[in-house]
């Protein structure tokens, strides 16, 4: 019998669990190790912080659903990963061995690299239902008495959706309230350019992105640097094509908020070999590591080179799409070395992604995440928001009812050619098994 435990139980560490629990069957022991003892629908925050849904919607309750699939839960933070005993140290002293370990822990939000950012700052967050919910305390009083608003993202962020998202949002939401003309809006960006979303764009999201800022009034600044935030003010200085100061701002606000760079979990931070140095694992194509080989790591936790040098450092987002491919990959590459082979499924990183702008949506395929592309391709419609809302219901359905990919779904991808293993990959182990 092997054990394999999955550190994490967000977007990637869920389904991860339910994956390996299908691939391995009875005969093998999967337990899920989180912080939480609920799961979070993350992608849902932004309407959270604008009281579009409440947080419990949002939430599952995780014993129930992974008892259910003979899976254990300890809910107990991971306090150290010690690879070389191929054990979890956790903070109440206790420690949780594994035969495999799958590191799945999402980002450490690193508000202390900017002076007055973050919810201990004078900006807000949505990167956790926690904190959207605080925001959201916020924002009523702050359209109980508007004012100038910032959205946006500071040097070194890889995920800049939600702020989008966000800006959007906070838009359709002042008007819907009739007091969007109280409120100048700024983007605040570290992207090169608008709709550069740390992949040098998808499809023309510059152009439409820009469009939708523009048709909205909302002013922004690009190749930003934000270096300091006070109470009512953020500062700023615009670089220019080589990285050299162009432009001061100090950019008034009532509200702000604005999305921190990520590194690696403290667990894992400065172990040799398993991390790089902001604390990112480093995992080859079939989700490995070199120097752990017992250890996958899936999701935001995991270190990708940016596709192209940006005057101020971006990263490279790691979406959900690309992430459930990795889920797949890991899932049978562990199955695989349970059965004495080499592990041979490499992620697709495809990435299909929705994004809710109120009162209509933006939707972009890009496949694979990194350039150069096979299908590079962005539109927009009230059809992109419906389809958000509707998977959130199905994502939300399949966790309560502890399902991973069912078969239709498995379908229903294929003949999109919307593939979470890479075919070649996929093709090179089935030859391999023929006589
Ligand atoms: C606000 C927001 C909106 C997003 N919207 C979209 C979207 O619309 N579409 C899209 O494709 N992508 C979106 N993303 C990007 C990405 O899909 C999500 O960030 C996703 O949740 C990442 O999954 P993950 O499993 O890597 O990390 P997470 O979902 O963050 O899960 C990590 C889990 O590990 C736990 N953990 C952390 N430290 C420890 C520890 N020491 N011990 C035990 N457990 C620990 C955490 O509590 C958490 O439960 C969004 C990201 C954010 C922040």
């Amino acid at each position: 019998m092997v054990h394999v435990v999955v550190l994490g139980a967000g977007l990637g560490g869920v389904p991860m669990a339910f994956e390996a629990r299908e691939k391995l069957g009875a005969a093998h022991r999967v337990t899920v190790v989180s912080n939480t003892e609920t799961f979070q629908f993350t992608r849902s925050n932004p309407w959270v912080a604008v009281n579009w849904r409440k947080p419990e919607e949002i939430q599952v309750p995780l014993e129930p659903v992974l008892k259910r699939k003979g899976i254990d839960l300890v809910a107990v933070a991971a306090a150290r990963v010690h690879p070389a005993e191929n054990r979890v140290e956790l903070v109440d002293g206790q420690s949780v061995a594994y035969d495999y370990l799958v590191i799945a822990t999402g980002p450490e939000l690193a508000f202390d690299e900017v002076p007055g950012l973050g919810p201990a700052g004078h900006t807000h967050s949505i990167c956790t239902t926690t904190h959207a919910t605080e925001t959201a305390a916020a924002w009523e009083a702050f359209c109980r008495d508007p004012g100038p608003l910032v959205v946006g993202t500071v040097q070194g962020v890889s995920c800049f959706g939600p702020a989008y998202e966000f800006a959007m949002i906070a838009d359709y939401e002042l008007r819907r309230r009739k007091i969007r003309d109280r409120v100048p809006m700024t983007f605040v960006t570290s992207e090169p350019y608008i709709g550069h979303l740390g992949l040098g764009g998808v499809g023309d999201t510059k152009g439409l992105l820009e469009s939708e800022l523009r048709k909205r009034h909302i002013r922004w600044i690009t190749n930003a640097k934000t270096t300091g935030i006070e109470a009512d003010r953020l500062r700023v200085t615009e670089v220019d094509d080589e990285g050299k100061d162009k432009k001061s701002y100090e950019v008034p606000f009532k509200f702000a908020m604005m999305m921190p760079s990520f590194r690696g979990i403290k667990a894992v931070m400065g172990l040799e070999g398993l991390v790089n140095p902001r604390g990112f694992v480093t995992v080859d194509r079939k989700q490995r590591n070199a120097k752990y080989p017992n250890i996958f790591a899936i999701g935001v936790c995991i270190a990708i080179p940016p596709p192209e040098p940006t005057p101020v450092p971006t990263g490279v987002p790691k979406t959900g799409f690309m992430i459930e491919s990795m889920t797949t990959a890991t899932a049978r590459n562990i199955r695989s070395l349970v059965d004495g082979k080499a592990p041979a499924m490499e992620a697709s990183w495809n990435a299909i992604c929705l994004a809710d702008f109120g009162d209509n949506g933006v939707a972009f395929v890009a496949l694979p995440q990194i350039p150069p592309r096979n299908v590079n391709w962005a539109g927009e419609g009230r059809w992109a928001r419906l389809a958000k809302v509707a998977f959130e219901k199905y994502f939300l359905r399949k966790i309560r009812n502890g399902q991973s990919v069912p078969l239709y779904e498995q379908m229903a991808l294929r003949i999109a050619g919307f593939n979470k293993l890479r075919p070649e990959a996929a093709e090179a182990a089935i030859k391999k098994t023929m006589p």
